[in-house]
C-alpha cells in the first residue's frame, strides 16, 4: 500500500485532515490531541503527531524534538484537567501483547481515578 494510501485509510490521520470528527481538546505546529472514543477513565486523552508514524518502536518515533512536543502537551492537557497532583499515567501501546489496535504513533493520557497495578 502506498504512503499516501495508508494516511488516506488511518483513522488518527484522517483526524488530523478534519475528515474524522473528533473532541480535540489541544493542537499546536506538531501534534494533537482528542478525547479517546472508549475512555477507559474520566480523563482519557490520545496526543498524536500530525505526521503518520505507525507507532513508537519506529525509527521516525525517535525524534527528541517530535516527543518533548508529545510529552509536553500530554503534561499540559493532565495540568488543564487537574490531574497534575492527584496523577495521572502516560501510556505508549505497542503491538499484539500491548494490545495496539491505531497504527499512528499516540499517547494515552489517563487520569481522573485511582490507576490499578500492574496494569491489566
Ligand atoms: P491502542 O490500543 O493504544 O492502539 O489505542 C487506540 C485507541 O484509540 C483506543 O483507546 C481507541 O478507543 C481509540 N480510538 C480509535 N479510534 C478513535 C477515534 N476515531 N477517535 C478517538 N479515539 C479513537
Ligand atoms: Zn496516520
Amino acid at each position: 500500500m502506498s504512503e499516501a494510501e495508508t494516511e488516506r485509510r488511518c483513522p488518527f490521520c484522517r483526524i488530523v485532515a478534519g475528515t474524522l470528527p473528533s473532541e480535540q481538546v489541544y493542537s499546536d505546529e506538531t501534534v494533537v490531541a482528542f478525547r479517546d472514543l472508549n475512555p477507559q477513565a474520566p480523563l482519557h486523552v490520545l496526543v498524536i503527531p500530525r505526521r503518520h508514524i505507525r507507532g513508537i518502536n519506529a525509527p521516525e518515533a525517535e525524534d527528541g524534538a517530535l516527543l518533548a512536543a508529545i510529552v509536553r502537551a500530554a503534561n499540559q492537557i493532565a495540568r488543564e484537567h487537574s490531574a497534575a497532583e492527584s496523577g495521572y499515567r502516560l501510556v505508549w501501546n505497542v503491538g499484539p501483547d500491548a494490545g495496539q489496535s491505531v497504527f499512528h504513533l499516540h499517547l494515552h493520557v489517563l487520569g481522573g481515578r485511582r490507576l490499578g497495578w500492574p496494569p491489566g
